[in-house]
C-alpha cells in the first residue's frame, strides 16, 4: 500500500533486505540506497525456508529496538518486519527456485537454502515494489542467483552489489560472529588471509585455479580449530568451476570455525 502510494508520487524506492542484527556491512547498503534514492526501504525477516532443520534458526541473533536506532541513524525511511505467518500463511505453496546457480557452493552445502532466498526475495519485492535492490558482495552467490532471478522473471529491478564490509583486522562483517568465542575470532582471520594470500599470488602470476586453492586449503588447514566446507574457483556468471583463472573468477569458500560456518570471497581479474 505504501509502495503505491509512494509511486504514485514518482518517489523512487531502494530497498535493503535482511535478516537483521545489524552490523556496518548491512548499514552501508542502507546508507547507500538512501544516497541515491527517494525513500530507503529495510526489511528484517529471518526467513525460516532458508534454513535446514540442523542450522541455527532458533538462535540466530535478534535485536529489533537495536536494529531500528542504527537503521534510522543510517537513513532508513521504513522498517518493514513482517511476522512469519505475514509471509507464509497457512496453506502457503508458492516457492522460486533457480536451477543450477542454486545447487553448487552454498547451495550443495545447504540444498534448498537458495530456494528459500529466492522465495522470500520475490516476496519482498512484490510487496516493497523497490527500483533499485542493494546486496552484499559478501554474500556473492545469493547476489548472482537474485540478478539471475530478476532477469528471468522480468521483474523491473535493478540489483546494485555493494563490497564487503570487514573489521579492521579483516574479518568479514557477518552478524553470525558474534557466536565465536575469542580464540575462534583470532582462527577466522584465516579466511580473508587465505583469500588476500590467492590474490596476490595471481597478482604475481600464477593462473592455476587447483594451485589457488590448494594454497587456500593450507593457509585454512593451519588452524586446528577449522574445518572447511568448501572452497572453489568458479566462472562469475555461471558458477561453473575454471581450471584457469584467465577472466573474472569468483573464489569463494566456507569454513566452519567451531560450530559456527563462515563464508567469505574475492574476486580474481588477472
Ligand atoms: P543478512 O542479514 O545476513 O541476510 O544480510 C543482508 C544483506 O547484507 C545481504 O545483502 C548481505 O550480503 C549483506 N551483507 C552481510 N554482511 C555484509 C558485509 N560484511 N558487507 C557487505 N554486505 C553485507
Amino acid at each position: 500500500m505504501l509502495s503505491k502510494i509512494l509511486k504514485k508520487e514518482a518517489k523512487t524506492i531502494g530497498f535493503v533486505p535482511t535478516m537483521g542484527y545489524f552490523h556496518d556491512g548491512h548499514l552501508s547498503l542502507i546508507k547507500t540506497a538512501k544516497q541515491h534514492m527517494d525513500v530507503a526501504v529495510v526489511s528484517i525477516f529471518v526467513n525460516p525456508k532458508q534454513f535446514s532443520h540442523n542450522e541455527d534458526l532458533d538462535k540466530y541473533p535478534r535485536d529489533l529496538k537495536r536494529d531500528e536506532e542504527m537503521a534510522r541513524l543510517a537513513g532508513a525511511d521504513v522498517l518493514f518486519h513482517p511476522s512469519l505467518s505475514d509471509m507464509y500463511p497457512d496453506g502457503y505453496a508458492t516457492y522460486v527456485n533457480v536451477e543450477g546457480l542454486a545447487d553448487t557452493l552454498c547451495g550443495g552445502a545447504r540444498p534448498g537454502h537458495f530456494k528459500g532466498v529466492a522465495t522470500v526475495v520475490t516476496k519482498l519485492f512484490g510487496i516493497v515494489k523497490p527500483d533499485i535492490a542493494y546486496f552484499g558482495q559478501k554474500d556473492a552467490q545469493q547476489s548472482i542467483i537474485i540478478k539471475k532471478m530478476v532477469q528471468d522473471l522480468n521483474m523491473d529491478i535493478d540489483i546494485k552489489v555493494l563490497p564487503t564490509v570487514r573489521e579492521k583486522d579483516g574479518l568479514a562483517m557477518s552478524s553470525r560472529n558474534m557466536y565465536l568465542s575469542e580464540k575462534e575470532r583470532k582462527d577466522a582471520l584465516c579466511l580473508n588471509q587465505a583469500l588476500i594470500k590467492a590474490e596476490a599470488a595471481v597478482k604475481s602470476g600464477e593462473r592455476d585455479a587447483v594451485k589457488i586453492i590448494k594454497m587456500i586449503e593450507g593457509i585454512i588447514k593451519e588452524r586446528p580449530g577449522a574445518k572447511i566446507d568448501y572452497i572453489e574457483a568458479v566462472d562469475t556468471k555461471t558458477l561453473n568451476p575454471v581450471d584457469r583463472i584467465v577472466g573474472e573468477t569468483l573464489v569463494a569458500l566456507a569454513v566452519f570455525i567451531g560450530n559456527t560456518r563462515l563464508i567469505d570471497n574475492t574476486i580474481l581479474n588477472p
